[in-house]
């Protein structure tokens, strides 16, 4: 009689329990579908860009294990994890052996980091991966440049698996740290490696940037940055007199030597360093004895470095003004045969002409090629003499790397997918023999 009395109550015990051991499990297997590699394009993708790789304090060892578990579900790819440096700073290489191995193989690159992201100038959090109503992914990186990492394997996959496609030259896939802060503990060891060496890299493809219009941007040279400190000293005085070579004045005429500048190298004051101390700001009735400016100058690859020396030496910082300099060259101009680091993109480079075609087959059509305004791996290998392009296949798109609410439309990025299977079918199948392998 009592059980009777208790029968609805344990029914409903039963039902509560297991409507939340339901709920467990299915919440259990959302995670999973979240993590787990075999989901969608899209959900890796959304994955991977909620691993926080932003500096000071990218989680390498997250990507490199996220990418590596992706990678290991494609068959026939190899995988390995390169330290070239310090633990902290890992290299992933991915592989997809060619039928005939003896041929200059192709090279894939994107950077595992991101730059830093205030949230609080988000409208979404930088690394949830917002999915917008409208289709965008929010995210740090979505740009620049997880899109094209996490697009080569999605390509790749689809080729293998869907086709059965067996490259004839190996391709190769590179996911390297440290490219935002200039590539020194990444790509710029990578290439001087062994391993580098051994991958006999005949072709490579690194970032790009977006296009706010139908079509592709590709860039085959980048703008190497100097730094320049330039330091006046002239007579001190009281504010009130109109001396001669004020320290002031001769530092303002740097202006007139960056107005006579060609358009192509620019030159952006960054900062002045003028004044005497006082304890409610600056001293308003003494002329500064010493004054210094720095300058961030973008050299093209076509510039004359040697030109541009002289120029700063004789015209900008003159020894007669009290003026003295330092540059501080970020970066070479000249690969190692001394020739300008540029890649062809006229038919005496026969690996854009494969490029431009497959971007064609693909239905996509390309902007006249440009130099990149900024700075990027590409650079290193350019040093080597490798026919480098920076590309990303993205279009339609407001141009928001390094920027606040960084996204990419998912319809961009599934199309990016499916230019790469045209770009990686089309390179890896290359039977030409390209001038600069004869050369070899
Ligand atoms: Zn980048």
């Amino acid at each position: 009689m009592c059980m009777r009395r208790y029968l609805p109550s344990i029914a409903a015990v039963i039902l509560i329990l297991s409507l939340s051991l339901l709920q467990i499990l299915s919440s259990k297997y959302n995670q999973e579908q979240e993590v787990n590699p075999e989901s969608n394009p899209l959900s890796r993708f959304r994955n991977y860009l909620r691993i926080n790789t932003a500096h000071p304090t990218p989680d390498y060892a997250a990507a490199v294990n996220y990418l590596t578990a992706f990678a290991a579900t494609i068959p026939t790819l190899q995988i390995r994890t390169l330290y070239l440096t310090t633990p902290d700073k890992p290299l992933l290489l991915v592989t997809w052996p060619g039928s005939n191995p003896t041929l200059p193989s192709v090279l894939f690159n994107s950077h595992l980091d991101s730059v830093p992201a205030e949230p609080s100038k988000w409208l979404h959090d930088p690394f949830a991966a917002h999915l917008s109503d409208d289709g965008k992914i929010y995210a740090r990186g979505a740009q620049d440049d997880k899109c094209i990492g996490l697009q080569y394997l999605e390509a790749i996959k689809e080729l293998k698996t869907k086709l059965d496609y067996t490259p004839l030259r190996t391709v190769h896939i590179s996911y390297v740290p440290e490219e935002e802060v200039g590539g020194f503990d990444g790509m710029a060891k990578f290439v001087e490696s062994k391993d580098f060496k051994e991958l006999n890299v005949g072709f490579v493809l690194d970032e790009g940037q977006t296009s706010v219009n139908d079509e592709f941007r590709v860039f085959y040279a980048d703008r190497s940055p100097w730094h320049l400190v330039i330091k006046a000293t002239g007579v001190p005085g009281h504010g009130s007199r109109m001396y001669d070579n004020s320290a002031m004045e001769n530092l303002m005429i740097i202006k007139a030597g960056l107005a006579a500048n060609s358009e192509v190298i620019s030159v952006n004051p960054v900062f002045l360093k003028a004044g005497i101390p006082s304890p409610t700001g600056f001293v308003m009735n003494m002329q500064p004895s010493e004054v210094e400016a720095g300058f961030d100058i973008r050299m093209p690859p076509m510039a004359d470095p040697d030109l541009m020396r002289r120029i700063i030496a004789e015209e900008w910082a003159p020894a007669w003004r009290n003026l003295t300099y330092e540059i501080t060259e970020k970066g070479p101009l000249r690969d190692y045969t001394g020739r300008p680091l540029m890649t062809a993109t006229n038919e005496s480079n026969p690996w854009w002409s494969v490029f431009r075609q497959a971007i064609e087959a693909a239905g996509g059509k390309l902007a006249k090629p440009e130099i990149l305004p900024s700075t990027t791996d590409a650079r290193f290998m350019r040093q080597l003499g490798l026919p480098t392009l920076g590309f990303s296949p993205m279009k339609n798109t407001p141009i928001l790397l390094h920027d606040h609410n960084e996204f990419l439309p998912e319809s961009v990025y599934l199309e990016g997918i499916k230019v790469y299977e045209h770009i990686i079918r089309s390179l890896s199948s290359f039977d030409g023999v390209p001038v600069s392998e004869t050369s070899k």
